[in-house]
């Protein structure tokens, strides 16, 4: 293998933000010392494994990566640099506002970190409030402020259809985040899963009932689907005025600043996701650690494998991967790759959603159009069925 994509999650946080349904866990010391131990043996284990290749981008998410304490992020540095040949092209962090102090970043920048993932998600108390945030708007200027000092590029990931939210108040967060001068923006609409999520388990009590009760609240006082669809498009029009192109259903990036990690699973590569919950995509098969990080810890002190995902759909998935960038999908290019059967399965597919305007088949070349973007998930089950 000459060069492999690496995530590597670290599930601590804070608190719980009630809407999310990523893999997390509170950050004791206790807990935190016995997963860093965990996943340092896990990236040994994979770096033995692939033949300590070159690591070609690096992406550090969670939970809340910038909670890490410099010497735990030593530590992670230590064994990635060990296990593989760490020369990413691009390196992230995730963050979330009023964590990332200056020792811990100047740690983060001696492991190699060359941009940063901030948790904005609003700029207004009432949409910090309505999420279940715990930072304050002011923080994120702050933070972005001593990530800019420092060199590096910077993402603002924001969530738009919080209980509440008027276009007024998207208008100013998107207006926020543009004077910031950020190189990346993540829009992503508030989405409520009502059914517990494997991570649940990983906090004290649990607690899913009283998560439950706040997201079936907070889902009744969200703003109904054609506003989302309207705040989706004021979206693409004020940051396509601010200069930044959108390449990716839920992104923007100014010239050659899109995530070249993320680039990485919207085109059907390959990569090693290590640590709880991660998923990953080597050799055109699909698996995943578990979310529990009792179950996880158990796992890798027993040296067992991730659980490979036997109902995977290697071809609709690529196709819809596809679909989600600016470019589309190739649909020669697919052919040659899935072969003519899954070619003609993707072609049937976008000949329905077609006349209702949500795909654009021009020669081999397949994209969502405006109206496709915004009922994306319309084109996604149908390619995938
Ligand atoms: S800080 Fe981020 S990862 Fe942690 S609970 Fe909140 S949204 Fe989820």
């Amino acid at each position: 293998m000459s060069g492999i994509s690496i995530y590597v999650h670290v599930p601590f946080c804070a608190a719980r933000c009630p809407y999310c349904d990523f893999a997390t866990a509170p950050a004791t010391s206790r807990l935190r010392a016995r997963y860093l131990a965990a996943l340092v043996d896990e990236i040994a284990r994979e770096g033995v494994r692939l033949g300590r290749p070159r690591v070609r981008t690096l992406y550090v998410g969670g939970g809340t990566p910038s909670l890490l304490e410099p010497e735990e992020i030593a530590s992670l540095g230590a064994a990635l640099r060990l296990a593989f040949e760490l020369r990413p092209r691009e390196a992230t962090v995730e963050a979330n506002p009023a964590t990332l102090d200056r020792a811990r970043l100047k740690a983060w920048i001696a492991l190699g970190i060359t941009r940063a993932s901030i948790g904005a998600q609003s700029f207004s108390p009432e949409g910090l409030r309505a999420l279940g945030r715990t930072h304050q708007p002011e923080d994120t200027a702050v933070a972005v402020a001593a990530i800019r000092e420092e060199g590096l590029d910077v993402n603002l990931d924001l969530i738009f259809g919080w209980p509440g939210q008027s276009e007024a108040a998207w208008r100013r967060d998107l207006a926020s985040a543009v004077a910031l001068g950020v190189d990346h923006v993540s829009c992503y609409p508030l989405e409520l899963r009502l059914d517990p999520e494997e991570s649940v388990a990983n906090w004290p009590g649990g607690g899913w009932e009283v998560l439950r009760r706040w997201r079936s609240r907070a889902a009744a006082a969200q703003p109904d689907d054609a506003t989302i669809a309207r705040l989706y498009r004021i979206a693409e029009r004020e940051l396509a005025r601010a200069g930044y192109r959108h390449y990716e259903i839920a992104n923007w990036s100014h010239p050659k600043k899109n995530s070249l990690h993320n680039l990485v699973y919207w085109r059907d590569g390959e990569w090693l996701g290590v640590g709880a919950g991660a998923h990953s995509h080597l050799g055109g098969i699909r698996s995943a650690n578990p979310a529990s990080l009792a179950t996880y810890l158990a796992r890798i002190a027993a040296c067992e494998p991730r659980d490979v995902d036997r109902e995977a759909d290697p071809a609709g998935e690529a196709a819809m991967l596809a679909l989600r960038l600016d470019r589309g999908l190739d649909l020669r290019r697919y052919a040659s790759r899935f072969g003519a059967v899954a070619a003609e399965r993707v072609r049937s597919a976008l000949a329905e959603v077609a006349p209702a305007g949500l795909v654009a088949v021009r020669g081999d070349r397949a994209r969502l159009t405006a109206r496709g973007r915004l009922l994306a998930n319309e084109v996604f089950v149908r390619v995938l069925a």
